[in-house]
């Protein structure tokens, strides 16, 4: 048998073992550096509410990667669902993303409507700031995306944000039935504790080492040390920052990391119904709420909320810089044949979600049959 090794456990890690061991002729190692598998889509639980670090919300596009997960963990509907977004100086939530139904109901609406009409297009829009005030004006950018922004990446100014997935059409502003809003499957597992099954059926005969966390790499030659023993591999599916394999040689990658809260209130329900999300677009330092109740549907006289702050903490985030992805592109082009790198570190790009981490290994398990390789798994896929 082949011998395939599997650097880190979250939902790219664990997809990708499986999917080798399905192909039949792979002994699979996966090693996690921590002491479970999930990383921030496992359930734990807080004053009996089950929850994760964050929202966790299945959405996908992709039949064939929603099938895979809701045969492994059966997969409750969530179509309903709605984000709202809390804008101070109008005292309003707003939906998010903005409707037309919002803006006309804003106090400055006129003002709005009239740098709508004046705004100059994306055609030279550079970076963020210029994407949004070109699309839709300065005043709904001031409003919702701004200060936004600014916490989500920790920059002083969103001209750093200079490559995300921009449309040269510009921003598109949703009219109509909400419905019509999102065409994905939304969903959210039924099972009490979420994921966690889907962490344990997809390495059921994986040789799985946990807190192991590998320091040193000769990848050329596909070689790790774990624990101190040198050890080669046919192939290595990494899911970790891509500059960890190479001592940094170029330089680290940078990204934003989360601080974590939990907050349980008294009463049975805090959001209003359908709402899943809040997004704060002010000086607060948090960016989001969730009502975990909304997801897992778990009974209680209480209820949790999870708040999340940006921080330095974990390498949650890569940075929609161009700086920094051309940083990784140099880290990718050092990686060897039957070297594949995936999932949202791996690949170094924000805007990868748990079925897009899933959709990639099942490319790269295709791709590791037929015996091809590209860098990262082709999917261009970018959200900010
Ligand atoms: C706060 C937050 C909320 C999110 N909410 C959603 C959502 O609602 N819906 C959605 O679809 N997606 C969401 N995502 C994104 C999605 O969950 C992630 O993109 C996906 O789970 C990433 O999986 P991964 O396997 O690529 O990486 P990870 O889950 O980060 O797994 C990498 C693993 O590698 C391990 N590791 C690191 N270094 C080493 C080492 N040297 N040796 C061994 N192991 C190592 C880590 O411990 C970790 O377990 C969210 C992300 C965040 C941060």
């Amino acid at each position: 048998m082949k011998k395939a090794l599997v650097i880190g456990g979250g939902a790219a890690g664990c997809t990708a073992a499986h999917q080798l061991m399905l192909q039949g002729s792979w002994d699979v190692t996966l090693v996690e550096g921590s002491s479970f598998l999930g990383a921030g889509v496992r359930t734990f639980w807080y004053g009996g509410h089950p929850y994760t670090f964050g929202p966790r919300h299945f959405l996908t596009q992709n039949k064939r990667v929603y099938d895979y997960m809701n045969a492994i963990c059966p997969l409750r509907s969530c179509a309903d669902h709605q984000f709202i977004t809390y804008v101070e100086r109008d005292n309003a939530f707003y939906n998010y993303p903005i409707h037309e139904d919002d803006i006309s109901q804003m106090p400055d609406n006129d003002l709005i409507a009239a740098e709508r009409k004046a705004a100059v297009g994306v055609a030279n829009a550079k970076n963020l700031e210029e994407y949004w005030i070109g699309s839709v004006g300065q005043r709904l950018y001031d409003k919702v995306i701004d200060k936004y922004n600014k916490k989500m990446w920790l920059v002083d100014d969103n001209k750093r944000i200079d490559t995300f997935n921009w449309s040269p059409k510009g921003v598109t502003i949703k009219s109509g039935p909400r419905a019509a809003w999102n065409t994905a499957m939304s969903a959210y597992p039924y099972a009490p504790d979420g994921y966690n099954r889907f962490f344990d059926v997809t390495v059921e005969d994986v040789n799985v080492l946990l807190n192991t966390r590998i320091k040193r790499f000769d990848i050329q030659n596909r070689t790790v040390w774990i624990k101190d023993e040198k050890l080669s591999y046919d192939i290595i599916i990494n899911t970790i920052s891509p500059d960890e394999l190479f001592e940094q040689c170029y330089g680290e990658l940078a990204y934003i990391g989360r601080d974590f809260h939990k907050i349980v209130f008294p009463t049975e329900n805090v959001f209003p119904e359908h709402v899943y999300f809040l997004y704060y677009a002010n000086d607060e330092k948090f960016t989001r709420l969730v009502e975990y109740k909304k997801l897992t549907h778990h009974k209680s006289p209480t209820t949790l909320v999870g708040m999340e702050i940006p921080s330095l903490n974990g390498k949650h985030y890569p940075l929609p810089f161009l700086s920094e992805q051309e940083l990784a592109r140099k880290y990718f082009d050092l990686m060897p044949d039957n070297v594949y790198s995936i999932g949202r570190a791996g690949s170094y790009r924000y805007g990868l979600d748990i079925d897009d981490c899933i959709e990639q290994a099942m490319i790269m398990a295709q791709q590791v049959k037929e015996g091809g390789r590209d860098y990262p798994v082709p999917m261009e896929i970018w959200r900010v």
